[in-house]
């Protein structure tokens, strides 16, 4: 007997997540599109970002906008293609004006992630910046435990630096470089 498909089980969240309003948040009915994340079902390698940004709600597709053309860059020095990850965020829709997502708002959004963890069962779970670091491990800062294998919860983090924080320190982008370097390694 084999178990439901993992790409069906995944679709079917996304398609969850995009038919999801109305819910009563704002957050959620005042986003062009709510964006589930992309990638493969058998991903070894899940990251998981903030909440999605203008181009993201545009579109419907997580980091396509300058932070994912610089994710795109880390990926590809990690040996890693868009197609060999699954890409997505804690938070699902848009904080209006790009603020950081309210505490009622992360929880409301949180089982989809859960539920999503739970269809790839990644092998290294990338949270990317402190902000998506703070799900998975409340305690840790992300200035300490980048660009390591960090245990929690049973599962194994490899936090790095968000690329948005690169854009805006750029001394921080060799620091996500080697990173990427470093994940490769620990696959
Ligand atoms: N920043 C994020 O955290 N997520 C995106 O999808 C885009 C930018």
């Amino acid at each position: 007997m084999t178990g439901p498909d993992p790409q069906k089980l995944l679709d079917a969240i996304a398609e969850e997540i995009r038919d999801h309003v109305p819910c009563g948040f704002a957050i959620c009915e005042q986003a062009t599109h709510l964006v589930p994340g992309e990638g493969s079902a058998t991903a070894e390698v899940m990251l998981v970002g903030e909440a999605p940004g203008a181009k993201e709600d545009e579109t419907g597709r997580p980091f396509v906008g300058a932070a994912g053309r610089l994710l795109d860059a880390l990926l590809a020095e990690a040996g890693l293609a868009r197609a060999d990850v699954f890409i997505t965020n804690v938070v699902k829709a848009r904080p209006p004006g790009n603020r950081d997502p309210k505490a009622d708002e992360v929880a409301h959004h949180l089982p989809w992630l859960e539920a999503q963890l739970d269809v790839i069962r990644p092998k290294l779970l990338v949270p990317l910046g402190r902000h998506a670091l703070a799900r998975f491990a409340a305690d840790a800062k992300i200035s300490e435990v980048h660009g390591q294998v960090v245990e929690r919860d049973g599962r194994r983090l490899f936090p790095m630096y968000h690329p948005a924080a690169a854009l805006r320190n750029p001394r921080l982008r060799e620091t996500l470089s080697e990173d990427a370097r470093a994940l490769r390694a620990a696959l």
